[in-house]
């Protein structure tokens, strides 16, 4: 991936003027009240930015995996918690794009494309994190036409702003991972409850809440591929979705970097403006230097991951996905803190928007995996091929 398409430029361009219009002069109140912006979610809407990936025989617009990336990467450029919107409306769906029976599809798609329904993706529970397979405790018990699902879900993104949730639960204990099931939950399903939204360092307007099942129950329907097939359907949707947290990562950075760079030249210490320095100049460097990096390894990843959605065996997909958000979220924490060292005591205070961004960099080194289980994965394909 050495040049983009003249279309995904025209794509790039078109989110960054929506993101700069619509998405930027909200994000420091949407970090302030942590509410969640709805009205960014209507533009993006209205723009058919907010799922792009949507398959256009589902009423989608078929946008490919790149053009999800640079959606993400603008809308984050402005407003990490905007950026999630896109971003987990891809991770909530992808289980059904790998997994999920074609009336499934049509059920669920059509009102996630028209922008009537989110789509939030649950894995993680108080004791399974990095272990999510070993120490899941949600069951799921056939029951006739239904599944009883039991249990507790942590951390979920978009959790009651979303109308639909990919969730896995175990449905055969004995079996570890290979007993772990996906099932389609919906918001007012009877048993199923969220609790109270974090009080969090970053990503402020997305609600992360706990996912509450007691008796739930379900239509037999609603799983997704086979009994058992839930856990690899997990993980293969990460091969997918690491890299649109890849994409977060860059525009967070990127609009700290673009901040900082215009911040320095305005400033003026010792008589100069302080972009006239060299130690200054050497940070500059270092951190468009870096991002540049990130950027083209992401592009690499989405292209692969492309190739794999048709279909194609592409066999570094996992080590590519892995690489990229675990490069692009250590920019980004680097960059956006350095940032903030750039502005000196104003990059310190909420009335610049560096100190966000360095708040909103962090996460991207934490969910979809830990960068310490990022590196796992790819060491593993190194050693195990
Ligand atoms: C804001 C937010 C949003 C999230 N959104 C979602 C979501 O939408 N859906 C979802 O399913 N989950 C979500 N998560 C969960 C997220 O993916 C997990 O928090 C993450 O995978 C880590 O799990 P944990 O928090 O239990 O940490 P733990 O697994 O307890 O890890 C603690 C520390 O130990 C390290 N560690 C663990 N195992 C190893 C190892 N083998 N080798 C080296 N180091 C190791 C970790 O890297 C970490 O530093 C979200 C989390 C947050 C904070």
């Amino acid at each position: 991936m050495f040049a983009l398409s003249e279309e995904h430029e025209a794509l790039r361009e078109a989110v960054r003027d929506l993101a700069t219009e619509k998405i930027a002069p909200r994000a420091a109140e949407v970090d302030r009240a942590a509410e969640f912006p709805w009205d960014v979610y209507e533009a993006l809407v209205k723009a058919d930015f907010h799922a792009l990936h949507v398959p256009e025989e589902y009423g989608g617009a078929g946008g490919d995996a790149l053009s999800s990336v640079l959606v993400i990467e603008e809308v984050a450029r402005a407003c990490a918690t905007s950026s999630l919107i896109p971003a987990v409306n891809k991770l909530g769906s992808v289980p059904l794009m790998l997994g999920a029976s074609h009336e499934l599809k049509q059920k669920y798609f059509p009102p996630l494309a028209r922008g009537e329904a989110m789509f939030s993706y649950a894995l993680s529970e108080p004791e399974a994190g990095s272990d999510a397979g070993g120490g899941m405790r949600t069951r799921a018990v056939r029951d006739g036409d239904t599944y009883v699902l039991n249990g507790v879900k942590r951390w979920i993104t978009n959790a009651g702003v979303s109308k639909f949730y990919t969730v896995m639960a175990v449905t055969d204990p004995a079996a570890g991972p290979n007993g772990i099931s996906a099932f389609v939950l919906e918001d007012g399903d009877p048993g199923f409850s969220f609790g109270a939204p974090e009080h969090k360092l970053g990503i402020k307007g997305s609600p992360t809440r706990e996912l509450y099942f007691d008796n739930c129950e379900i239509p037999a329907s609603r799983l997704v591929g086979d009994e058992g097939e839930g856990f690899k359907i997990a993980l293969r949707t990460l091969d997918h979705t690491r890299i649109t947290i890849a994409a977060q990562a860059l525009g967070i950075a990127q609009g700290a970097l673009d901040y900082a760079v215009g911040y320095v030249k305005e400033r003026r210490q010792f008589g100069r403006a302080v972009a006239d320095f060299q130690g200054v100049q050497f940070m500059l460097a270092d951190m468009a230097m870096n991002l540049a990096a990130a950027r083209q390894l992401t592009y690499a990843a989405a292209a692969k991951s492309e190739l794999a959605m048709a279909g194609e065996k592409v066999e570094d997909l996992t080590f590519f996905s892995s690489a990229a958000k675990c490069l692009a979220s250590d920019v980004a924490m680097s960059v956006t803190t350095d940032a903030v060292q750039l502005l000196g005591g104003y990059g310190y205070v909420s009335d610049y928007p560096v100190e966000r961004m360095m708040r909103d960099a962090k996460i991207t080194q934490i969910y979809e995996g830990t960068n310490q289980i990022q590196r796992m994965v790819m060491a593993r394909q190194l050693l195990n091929g």
